[in-house]
């Protein structure tokens, strides 16, 4: 089959979050299963990749707030999974995915209403005829909006749309007024089916009304959404379409994050053999700058958006306290300025045993994973999560609230990969913690955590499986009419 993807971030392009390295793995998983991929992303100033290379096709679309346009740009990664670069300086050429220090850019509209229609030219241009349209969270509603309702011709006809949401809590909200910008008929803002939510404009409700199919990105978090909770003003949308959501937990990419090879490690390690890891370890807290010595203590370790999602405070409001049993604690992390300054006083006021690194650092997340003995997870909500898998690869305990993807994807109890606590409550993670020093004290029961967890197969092959089988199951309904 042919996939057109569409994605505003695309790893090892661009990077924000899970996002990212779901659009730079499972695309490569689909291509390895005979499937021809196309992913588009934009071309955002800092892509530089040297790989970079004109396709010779330019696109031009025409808004009500203006022409916009640039050259079309290419990567291909293999022989059939290839990445397609929007380069527009105007709307992309500046640092920053979605925002800067001043917050979120005025015109994200725009930008991601050329990604969208964009995407639908580029296929044109080149004459690839999807049978699946991969939308994924809300900078690629309008997509669905667009084949539903005139874009569906030429190479489009046979297109069929499947919108994944990897996090349901960002909703793209914009003011009416961008029906006109946009040049979006205000039939359609419209409350039942249309993008109208709250007298404002939502651009990932375009996505789940417009599209064929929806999913996301675990089982739990498919039925989390469905609740008034976790639903933010859209379960009873979801509701509607359950028979329509599906939920696949994803993948990791086995290659990139393999501690047996991995680059970014000052010592391998694997299955069966993890003495490289006391070398990691030892690394870590020298880059954190805390003391090499005192191995016997446990180094517990985050690496996290600092955002209200992830549990931050209830860490923070934990932390001190456990802090007394003489436990090591490093966090890498970039988000809210509160969060930041947070930990920064609280490595202040430990300078011992706390380190922080603010800052966004893939090849440090990879010594962190390698480094750290436990690992830790409270978010309030998770639709998958990647740390904790990277964790279990990585020989890495991971303590998680059981919520969303961390619940499919860590295995409690005394036979376990993991650590789990129920209630967002810091009761409830200090329990957990404690554990975690109770494992410590008997090294044989850890190693057995840690095989277990490294026995895993945290691959994206059984899940790509599962996207193709909805593919097959969307293509073969257009096929029969
Ligand atoms: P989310 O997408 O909600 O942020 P995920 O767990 O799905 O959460 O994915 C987060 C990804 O971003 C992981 O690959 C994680 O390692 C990475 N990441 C998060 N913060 C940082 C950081 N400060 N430096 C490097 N990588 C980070």
């Amino acid at each position: 089959m042919k996939v057109l993807f569409l994605s505003s971030e695309v790893h090892p392009f661009s990077k924000t979050g899970g996002l990212a390295d779901v659009s730079g793995a499972l695309p490569a998983a689909l291509a390895a299963l005979g499937h021809d991929v196309k992913v588009v992303t934009p071309r955002y100033a800092d892509v530089r990749d040297p790989r970079l290379a004109p396709t010779g096709h330019a696109l031009r679309l025409r808004f009500p707030f203006g022409e916009v346009g640039g050259p079309l740009l290419s990567v291909r990664l293999s022989e059939r999974h290839e990445v397609l670069f929007l380069d527009c300086p105007a709307l992309y050429g500046r640092p920053g995915l979605y925002g800067d220090a001043q917050g979120e850019f005025p015109d994200n509209e725009r930008r991601f209403a050329y990604l969208c229609a964009g995407a639908l030219q580029a296929a044109q241009r080149l004459g690839f005829a999807p049978d699946i349209v991969h939308l994924n969270d809300w900078q690629t509603g309008l997509a669905a909006l667009a084949l539903k309702t005139g874009f569906r011709k030429g190479v489009l006809a046979q297109a069929r749309t499947v919108f994944t949401v990897h996090n349901l809590a960002y909703q793209g909200y914009f003011p009416k007024r961008v029906m006109e910008e946009l040049g979006l008929p205000w039939e359609l803002f419209r409350s039942e089916d249309g993008v109208e939510f709250y007298d404002q404009v939502n651009l990932l409700k375009a996505g789940l009304v417009f599209s064929d199919l929806l999913t996301t990105v675990s089982p739990t978090y498919a039925q989390e959404i469905q609740t008034p909770e976790q639903g933010y003003g859209l379960d009873g949308l979801l509701r509607g379409r359950a028979q329509e959501l599906h939920g696949i937990v994803n993948g990791i990419d086995v290659q990139e994050w393999d501690p047996r090879k991995d680059p970014h490690l000052p010592a391998r390690f694997g299955p069966g053999d993890l003495s490289g890891k006391a070398a990691c370890k030892r690394e870590l807290l020298r880059r954190f700058g805390l003391p090499e010595s005192g191995a016997e203590r446990p180094l517990f370790a985050t690496i996290t958006r600092l955002a209200h999602q992830k549990g931050v405070d209830l860490l923070l409001s934990v932390l001190p306290e456990l802090l007394s049993t003489g436990l090591r604690f490093v966090a890498l992390g970039s988000g809210e300025p509160h969060y930041e300054a947070a930990l920064r006083e609280l490595a202040e006021a430990y300078p011992r045993q706390v380190g922080v690194h603010l800052g966004f650092d893939v090849g440090l997340s990879h010594l962190v994973e390698a480094g750290a003995d436990f690992f830790l997870m409270p978010s309030r909500y998770e639709p998958c999560g990647l740390n904790q898998m990277y964790s279990q690869a990585y020989g890495t305990v991971p303590i998680v609230r059981a919520t969303g993807g961390l619940a499919d994807t860590v295995e409690g109890g005394p036979e376990g990969t993991g650590i789990r606590f129920g209630p967002f409550e810091p009761a409830a993670l200090r329990a957990a913690v404690q554990e975690a020093l109770a494992l410590w004290a008997e090294p044989a029961r850890l190693q057995r955590f840690r095989e277990r967890g490294m026995a895993r197969d945290f691959s994206w092959a059984a899940s790509a499986r599962q996207y193709e089988a909805l593919y097959q199951r969307l293509a073969g309904a257009a096929q029969g009419g």
